[in-house]
């Protein structure tokens, strides 16, 4: 048996077809939903993440406006940008790419963004918002994570469901969505005990780890869902997941890396900026 592969390029193509959608909706109505990028320094894989996030922003007609900063940026004038952003009429989005050079304070950065503006949902008003259930934006991540679930049918209601992984971007918010949607949730890291038996109890496993085909076969039960965040490169430089691609002959269904978390990720970050214009203009 093969596990389903869960297509997140085909999801990620028909979600943004209805943002634009919308967003054309919206234009008539004089609302363009826009989203200010900014990346300090120059490191490679920023780069590709923000071209792609403007790429998604004309694919969904939306405004967008772009700040390369220079690596040697203080953090002082970093938190001016945020601070001007923050009063523009025309941004309802501000996304700071990560990491930031080390001479400045990512969580000052983070806590600088206004929260109805904070489409990455890292600031701490929306990460609360999250933890209550009662939220506009979800973080990108986990939230790519629950609509590929549910366009498959999948619900975690009951459900065993292990999340590896319990960093602020995907698995402590992965944990909250699977929890909202009345998971049995256990949340794994570096210090569990007996991590495989854990996993194997898994319908639902998650892996964000960030090392390269960590979750092996004797990890997971049979017909178990297995969704891989993981996005690491191997030794031939080629994208990968933490998950061995030999799991896919026990799993019932599977996100293929690339093309499964990754785009949904970019393709959420839309769905959450076309929502700031909407509760921006009360709409
Ligand atoms: P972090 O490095 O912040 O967190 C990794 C987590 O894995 C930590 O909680 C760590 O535990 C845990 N971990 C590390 N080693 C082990 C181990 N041996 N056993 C059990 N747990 C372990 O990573 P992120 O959450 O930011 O990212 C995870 C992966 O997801 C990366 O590959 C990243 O590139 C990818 N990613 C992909 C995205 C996408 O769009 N597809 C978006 C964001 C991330 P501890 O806390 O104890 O140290």
């Amino acid at each position: 048996m093969s596990a389903v592969k869960m297509d997140g390029k085909a999801l990620s193509a028909k979600v943004r077809g209805g943002i634009l959608a919308e967003t054309e909706e919206l234009k008539k109505r004089g609302v363009t939903p826009g989203l200010a990028v900014i990346i300090v320094g120059n490191d490679p894989a920023s780069e590709i993440y923000v071209r792609n996030k403007e790429k998604a922003c004309a694919e969904c007609g939306f405004y967008s406006e772009k700040y390369a900063l220079p690596a040697e940026t203080t953090q002082e004038e970093l938190l001016g940008l945020i601070a001007e952003l923050n009063q523009s009429p025309q941004v309802n989005g501000i996304l700071c790419q990560m990491p930031v050079p080390k001479h400045i304070d990512e969580q000052a950065v983070i806590d600088a963004i206004a929260p109805e503006k904070d489409v990455d949902a890292f600031h701490p008003v929306n990460v609360g918002k999250i933890m209550v259930g009662n939220f506009d934006f979800v973080p990108c991540t986990p939230a790519g994570v629950m609509e590929l679930l549910a366009e498959y049918g999948i619900d975690p209601k009951g459900k065993e469901c292990v999340v590896v992984g319990r960093s602020n971007i995907v698995g402590k918010p992965m944990a909250m969505l699977l929890l909202h949607k009345h998971g049995t949730v256990t949340v794994c890291h570096s210090r569990t005990e007996d991590l495989a038996g854990v996993c194997r109890r898994a319908d639902i496993l998650v892996a964000a780890v960030g090392k390269a085909a960590f979750v092996t076969p004797d990890m997971v039960k049979d017909g178990a869902t297995v969704i891989d965040v993981g996005m690491n490169r191997n030794a031939e430089g080629k994208v990968c997941g933490d998950v061995d691609p030999a799991v896919m002959d026990k799993a019932a269904y599977m996100t293929p890396v690339p093309g499964g978390v990754g785009p949904m990720t970019i393709t959420m970050l839309m769905k959450n900026t076309l929502k700031a214009a909407k509760v921006q203009h009360g709409l």
